[in-house]
């Protein structure tokens, strides 16, 4: 704490992302990031960037990589807007839609993320929720409200929503912004991209970090009506013109432009994610529907996930436990390669057997 601390920073409790250790030989599976290397094409591209393109500024618009965008979603580039990770478009969207008198309506268990940005703005966020499936019920959103945000799949449960229930949802608030966080979509989640042309209150983000293996490069979309995107764009312009790097925008391009790469990729991971299910079941897990890149899973009740997390942690395996109420009995486990996968079931099945012997 220091005296020069305005109030505002005194009263953030800031985001704590799962943790980034430097040790090589870790089996990573706390972050969701993709096993697999991005396109090849994507690394072309980035040795393709020579002095004059770095000792520029970048296009603050972005506008070939928002045309392209646009060319794959059926919309106009004017219904699209780029920022420096979903993380970042996320907060312009609190700030620029999401901001009113009344509450912002989010799941109880969802991105941790959304609490901390309605601290940051001063907005009234309101928990709905899940019901003790962990589904969520969109009918439990008909309440007044300043806005919906729902991740979709939803994270860390990694259960998805058909396009039914966001049009449902979509046609009950008609008179608020409604977001879809698709930052995990593109493992077996149908978008609600399709609907933007028709309900102009939508606003749908998604992310390059996961299924397009891109974490490092920061870069997210959001897929929206002109007005809307509009609002995001003024306030980007009041922050920072060039949220999307030299190498970012060229880099994207080249990744939108391999499909085949980002479907096999996409596929390795559903397939790993059904093996890995099965090999939980098999270890007494409760094991949540996933259609995400990670699974969400407790163990039986006689073991503590958080012992079983740091017991893993100590084995050189990482995933991420939440000490929070109604999820602490689960671990979050993002699929890996099959042989991680592999070797986390082992590592599991030799905690378990001593545990119970
Ligand atoms: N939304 C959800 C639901 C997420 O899990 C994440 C990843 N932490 C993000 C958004 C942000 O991803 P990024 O900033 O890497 O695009």
């Amino acid at each position: 704490m220091s005296r020069y601390w305005s109030d505002v920073v005194r009263r953030l409790t800031p985001y704590v992302p799962g943790e980034q250790p430097r040790h090589p030989r870790l089996i990573k599976l706390n972050t969701n990031e993709s096993p697999y290397p991005p396109s090849p094409r994507v690394l072309d591209a980035i040795h393709e960037v020579d002095g004059d393109a770095l000792r520029r500024y970048p296009d603050p618009e972005s506008v070939a990589l928002r045309a392209a965008f646009a060319s794959a979603a059926g919309l106009q580039p004017e219904q699209v807007f780029l920022g420096n990770g979903s993380d970042e478009v996320l907060a312009h969207v609190f700030m620029g839609l999401l901001q009113h008198d009344a509450p912002l309506l989010f799941p109880d268990i969802s991105y941790s993320f959304y609490p901390v940005w309605c601290d940051l703005y001063g907005i009234a966020g309101e928990c709905v929720p899940l019901g003790d499936d962990f589904s969520i019920a969109v009918e439990d959103y008909a309440r007044p409200n300043g806005g919906i945000i729902l991740p979709n799949p939803n994270a860390p449960t990694g259960m998805l929503l058909g396009l039914g229930d966001i049009r449902r949802l979509l046609k009950a608030n008609p008179h608020s912004v409604v977001v879809v966080d698709e930052a995990y979509i593109d493992f077996g989640g149908e978008s609600a991209v399709a609907l933007v042309n028709e309900h102009d209150n939508l606003l749908v983000v998604q992310t390059l970090s996961k299924s397009r293996a891109l974490a490092g490069l920061r870069v997210g979309v959001a897929f929206g009506h002109a007005d809307l995107i509009d609002g995001l764009q003024r306030v980007k312009n009041s922050f920072n013109s060039y949220p999307v790097d030299a190498v970012a925008q060229r880099a994207v391009l080249a990744s939108l432009a391999d499909e085949e790469w980002f479907r096999a990729s996409c596929d390795k991971v559903i397939a790993s994610r059904s093996r890995l299910t099965a090999g939980l079941e098999q270890l007494g897990f409760q094991v949540l529907p996933s259609s995400a890149n990670f699974v969400f899973a407790a163990p039986a009740p006689q073991y503590d996930a958080q012992a079983l997390f740091l017991a893993l942690r100590e084995r050189g395996i990482i995933v991420r436990h939440f000490n929070k109420p109604r999820i602490s009995s689960f671990l979050r486990i993002s699929v890996g390669t099959d042989a991680q996968c592999e070797a986390l079931l082992e590592a599991l099945s030799e905690l378990l057997a001593v545990d119970s012997a």
